[in-house]
């Protein structure tokens, strides 16, 4: 449905309005009174000021793929930025693009310059008003560097009073704060992206038994390039998977169908990527678990090792409409000294949980080291560097209940978790995890925004009182 009314000025403001979509199905509850999509910045200020039309809290959605309930209508006013979603100018060592573009898009653009992101996600669907503002660690390369948001230059937004601002990385405090805003501080609409020449990653796997894996921890974690986990408690595994750049490009890219075979096809599904093409047939658990029986097989092939790639490459796209995607996972970072105890603990608590619940996550739990990254204030490696620990699964009968022992569980060992991709989060953990930092985000928060335009229901209980 298309409505139209007229703005102060007389100017007439179009949305398209669509009803609340099946968000709910996902089992991320948001309910708006209404979904505006504006395809105009200047319509963004006027949604602001006319709090009778347009009900509290007003809220962004870009992609609307975040594990938690951080969007948060609750009978206000959702609005969805993929209208607004030009890829505007490539730059020097920068992109410009509206908040409504996806980074898959954004990503394929880019590589037909021969250029990337310094950190590329597995999935393309993230939206870059979401990219900007919420927590999306990856396995990194560097300090300083270990989130998708660490990657903006600029962004131009528009705080509750309707007023455009324009912040560059020049003012770092500024800019932390809005890397970790989540839509509480204001709407963007523009952002400019660090961009670096294409590089090639070698990628390496080697499975251990965890036993082995905490005896060898101190020498894995020699490894200078990006790591990853996966990790299988009821199989005694834990393979490495290590990203290194490859500047001299001494390894020949000639294994590009061993990726696609043995590395995209039989990996990384398992690991999330494209796990909806594995989880769509009957006999799903079994497909799953011989998806990821498979997977683990493949890491022990020379096939899978060695193999070269660009970033680009294992970009997947989830099914448009997000509760299809039917995979879920909640993710937890650790300080990377005590993480071999985090592990052993870890897997001892899957197999006790399993002997008293019957339940286990379906899917291989992944993990990322995240290099010591303070761009953010929500960073999960502010403190230094971290190790993630993220169950995964389709989300079948028991996920739920799961979490909330894991939840408990990882918050005891010092965690730190995100506010959309950690489900079922409650204050003490978020208390314990960011404390101060927390305390200085409410306040600041309560400054910017008095008459609480942009505060949901969700960020009020993870906060504490507003
Ligand atoms: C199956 C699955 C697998 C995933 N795997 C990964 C993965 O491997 N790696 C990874 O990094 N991520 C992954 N994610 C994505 C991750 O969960 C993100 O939280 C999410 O997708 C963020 O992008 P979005 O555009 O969907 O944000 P949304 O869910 O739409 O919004 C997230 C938050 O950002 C705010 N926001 C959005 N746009 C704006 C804007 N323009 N201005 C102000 N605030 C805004 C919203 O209000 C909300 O608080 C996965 C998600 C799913 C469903």
């Amino acid at each position: 449905m298309v409505v139209s009314s007229s703005s102060s000025r007389g100017k007439r403001m179009v949305f398209k309005v669509t009803p609340a979509s099946g968000a709910e199905n996902s089992g991320v509850y948001r309910r708006p009174r209404m979904m505006l999509r504006p395809t105009r910045v200047d319509d963004i200020p006027k949604i602001f000021s006319k709090t009778k039309s347009y009900p509290t809290p007003v809220r962004a959605v870009g992609a609307d793929y975040s594990q938690a309930r951080c969007v948060g209508g609750d009978g206000g006013t959702v609005v969805d930025m993929g209208g607004i979603d030009k890829i505007l100018e490539f730059g020097d060592g920068f992109v410009r693009a509206q908040a409504g573009v996806r980074v898959g898009t954004l990503v394929r653009a880019l590589t037909e310059r021969g250029l990337e992101l310094p950190l590329t996600p597995e999935i393309g669907n993230i939206s870059l008003g979401a990219l900007a503002m919420t927590t999306l660690p990856q396995a990194s390369f560097q300090e300083g560097m270990a989130q998708l948001s660490s990657c903006v230059l600029e962004m131009k937004l528009i705080t509750p009073q309707g007023k455009q601002m324009v912040v560059t990385d020049k003012d770092r405090e500024l800019m932390r704060v809005l890397r970790s805003s989540f839509g509480l501080l204001g709407i963007v609409h523009e952002v400019a992206l660090r961009v670096v020449p294409m590089q090639a990653v070698k990628i390496d796997y080697r499975s251990y038994t965890l036993e082995d894996f905490i005896q060898r921890f101190d020498s894995v974690l020699k490894f200078t390039g990006a790591m990853r986990l996966h990790i299988a408690p009821f199989k005694d595994r834990v393979t490495v998977e290590k990203r290194t750049l490859d500047a001299e490009g001494s390894t020949t890219r000639s294994g590009i169908w061993q990726i696609r075979n043995s590395v995209m096809r039989n990996v990384l599904p398992a690991f999330g990527s494209s796990v909806g093409s594995v989880l769509s047939g009957p006999g799903l658990r079994s497909a799953v678990l011989s998806g990821v029986q498979r997977a683990l097989n493949a890491t022990q092939t020379p096939a899978a090792r060695g193999v070269v790639v660009y970033a680009h490459e294992w970009l997947r796209d989830l099914p448009a409409e997000s509760w299809k995607a039917r995979y879920t996972h909640s993710l937890w970072a650790f300080p990377i000294a005590g993480y071999p105890r985090v592990l052993k603990e870890y897997f001892a608590f899957c197999r006790g949980y399993y002997k008293e619940h019957h339940y286990r996550p379906n899917l291989v739990t992944a993990a990322s080291r995240l290099h010591r990254d303070r761009g953010a204030l929500f960073s999960p490696s502010y403190n230094g560097t971290t190790m993630t620990l993220e169950p995964s699964s389709d989300g079948e009968k028991g996920w739920a209940d799961f979490l909330i022992d894991f939840n408990d569980f990882a918050s005891r060992l010092g965690g730190v978790p995100t506010f959309n991709q950690t489900r079922a989060l409650k204050t003490e953990h978020v208390s314990k995890a960011f404390g101060e930092r927390m305390r200085l985000f409410r306040a600041l928060r309560q400054r910017t925004d008095p008459l609480n335009r942009l505060h949901n229901s969700y960020f009020a209980s993870l906060f504490g009182s507003t």
